[in-house]
């Protein structure tokens, strides 16, 4: 069966906190809710055995992972595409969007209490304020805050933030994990792409 090879993360050293499953995300609307999703965690396998082998650093580094975004359903895609209408912001298409595959997520450590550390930015924090303002026409702040969001962003007072973010870079890539340059908290499965895995609508399955 098909939902054999995706398998939903719960284990104590990772933390779902997915955040289209709550109204306080760049959209302002709890979509997974919506859509039946929920708060769930789900990868592909192929995926799952990759990060389950950061197990032992996180337990030598006293660390837990939060899980912020993994699967994405594509007709959650498709309602995050029409409340942002920005091009190149979300994939064109859910074909071309990994979580909707289920081989990427979005990440970020925490302390052993589930404190998340300092990042230069919040994971995909482009909260309702940003959201409205990027609706309204003026981009500045946004602008501002895709800057912060990438891999090449340095900035003299926040070396711990991108210490932080360099770590974690770093953990992800010992297991074979891809990163991507604009979003520091994002990670692939390498050929983790449409050619080798499907579109799946998994709502029901877990
Ligand atoms: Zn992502």
């Amino acid at each position: 069966m098909l939902e054999n090879e995706y398998i939903e993360i719960k284990h104590e050293r990772f933390i779902v906190d997915m955040m289209y499953a709550r109204a306080n995300n760049m959209l302002g609307q709890a979509i997974y809710q919506e859509i039946g999703w929920g708060n769930k965690a789900v990868v592909h396998k192929d995926l799952w055995q990759k990060l389950e082998n950061l197990v032992p650093e996180l337990v030598k580094n006293k660390m837990k992972m939060k899980i912020c975004d993994a699967y994405r359903p594509k007709i959650a895609h498709e309602m995050m595409k029409k409340l942002i209408p920005m091009k190149g912001f979300f994939a064109d298409n859910a074909e071309r969007s990994q979580h909707c595959l289920g081989t990427a997520v979005d990440v970020c450590l925490c302390d052993e209490y589930g404190q998340e550390l300092s990042y230069p930015t919040k994971v995909d924090a482009y909260d309702a304020v940003l959201s409205k303002q990027v609706l309204s026409g003026n981009i500045g702040a946004f602008t501002e805050h895709l800057k912060k969001a990438r891999h090449d962003y340095f900035a003299e007072g926040l070396k711990k933030e991108i210490e932080n973010r360099e770590f974690l870079k770093n953990l992800m890539e010992s297991v074979g994990l891809e990163s991507i340059q604009h979003e520091w908290w994002h990670y692939n499965l390498p050929n983790g792409k449409i050619d080798n895995y499907p579109i799946v609508d998994l709502r029901g399955k877990f």
